[in-house]
């Protein structure tokens, strides 16, 4: 029998994960099953994938950039790179207000859910405050950060992947200025670490169904009741339909215009990382797996992969920002505020900046929400508001990330004459 493609196999893992929760949640201690024994798998391939960020992003971005032999065309790329982020992610969040402005999901809340979310959820707001806070400093606060002091430190966290990025960078750049022959031992090295960890990445995916199961039957087995869904039924609704715009919509116009290649079939090629994405909630996760089928299935050339999508990862994200700026909407619609048309200007900038700093890992777009709030003067105990339904919109969300990400690597590789006819399907 042929082997089913890896984005049916993992459709496959997540179907069974649902109805293997819906059946189990039938049974006394069915929940307390999944937690001991089929969680813990979900947790094991999450952290397989996580195992594999650091070592690949070092090892790829040192081999791509000094490939490339050139540091003009590291500027050129680099620039493409920041300004094509930074124009998806603003017409992300101008997509989102302008979606939150038409359905006002906030007005149809009522006042008794108001407050009976406030007092259910007003823990974890102070939790998520705390967390902001540690974020908030001065203007040059992100720059500051991505220098680390000392290599080691910063490769020992899967949240300092900006500060591995730089140093790969740095590397790559004294390679390229050197003779060949002087780097040649060290590339080599680095040539053939990129190959083994690829081949990591094949093993674990090997996995990928079951890993998706496993984590599907427990997201379900301990989502929220169906009444929450409903009372934010607006909300989420809003969401949704600017994720499915953008996932639907805008990335295949990009595709369209600028590869004239068929944006529905480039789709299909990154559908096993928008999966992925779906089911980790994490894009740093993800990685491995969105650099592979970019350069296997869609034919970007590894040069842009390794700088474009490390890169992305950890600051292009655009369903974050379009996120963040319906649920700031949401929750001043919903405290009877009225936004002015600056106050909603402005949101565009905080936004985007607060999805830059967002860690790519599982809700952090929510922390990041705070500043936003904050910023805007709205009730940042709001957030206890939306906390109910935030997992199953930080799935949505990432997987606009990630697509986010391939969409824009495959654009730069065209741009650049690196981009070879797709491979698959
Ligand atoms: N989970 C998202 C990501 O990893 C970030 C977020 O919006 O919470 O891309």
């Amino acid at each position: 029998m042929k082997k089913l493609p890896l984005y049916v196999r993992i459709i496959i893992g997540m179907i069974a994960g649902v109805l293997f929760a819906v059946i189990m949640l039938q049974f006394a201690n069915g929940v307390q099953f999944i937690r001991d024994w089929i969680k813990p798998f979900g947790t094991i391939f999450i952290n397989l994938l996580k195992l594999i960020a650091v070592p690949l992003i070092l090892a790829s971005l040192i081999k791509g950039i000094s490939d490339l032999k050139d540091v003009t065309k590291l500027s050129v790329m680099g620039f493409r790179t920041i300004g094509f982020y930074l124009f998806t992610t603003v017409f992300a969040v101008s997509l989102g207000l302008v979606v939150a402005n038409i359905i006002k999901p906030g007005n149809s809340i009522s006042e008794t859910t108001r407050n009976e979310m406030l007092t259910t959820y007003g823990g974890v707001v102070e939790e998520k405050q705390a967390e902001a806070q540690k974020q908030q400093s001065g203007p040059l606060k992100f720059f500051e950060d991505m220098v680390p002091d000392n290599i080691f430190a910063a490769t020992t966290s899967n949240t300092r992947m900006l500060q591995v990025i730089f140093f790969a960078l740095f590397v790559g750049i004294s390679m390229i200025m050197l003779p060949e022959t002087t780097v040649k031992p060290f590339k080599d090295f680095f040539d053939s670490a990129n190959d083994i960890i690829l081949k990591m990445i094949d093993l674990i995916m090997l996995a990928a169904p079951f890993g998706v199961f496993a984590l599907i039957a427990s997201l379900v087995s301990e989502s929220p009741s169906v009444d929450l869904f409903k009372a934010l039924g607006w909300y989420s609704f809003s969401v949704v339909i600017g994720l499915f715009i953008m996932l639907l919509v805008f990335y295949p116009a990009l595709i369209y215009l600028f590869t004239k290649r068929n944006p529905y079939r480039f789709l299909k090629q990154i559908f096993p990382a928008q999966l992925l994405g779906f089911s980790t909630s994490s894009s740093a996760a993800t990685l491995p797996v969105s650099m592979e089928v970019t350069e296997k299935n869609v034919g970007v050339d590894n040069e842009v992969t390794s700088f474009v999508l490390p890169i992305g990862a950890t600051i292009n994200m655009d369903g974050t920002s379009l996120y963040q700026a319906v649920a700031a909407i949401f929750i001043a619609q919903a405290f009877g505020m009225d936004l002015t048309l600056g106050a909603q200007l402005a949101i565009i900038l905080t936004a985007t900046l607060a999805s830059i700093g967002s860690a790519a890992v599982p809700g952090a777009g929510m922390v990041m929400l705070i500043i936003v709030l904050a910023q805007a003067g709205i009730p940042e105990a709001g957030l206890a508001l939306i906390f109910a339904v935030d997992r199953p919109l930080d799935m949505l969300r990432t997987t606009v990330n990630v697509t986010s990400d391939c969409t824009i690597a495959t654009i730069i590789a065209k741009q650049l004459g690196k981009l070879e006819p797709g491979k698959h399907p």
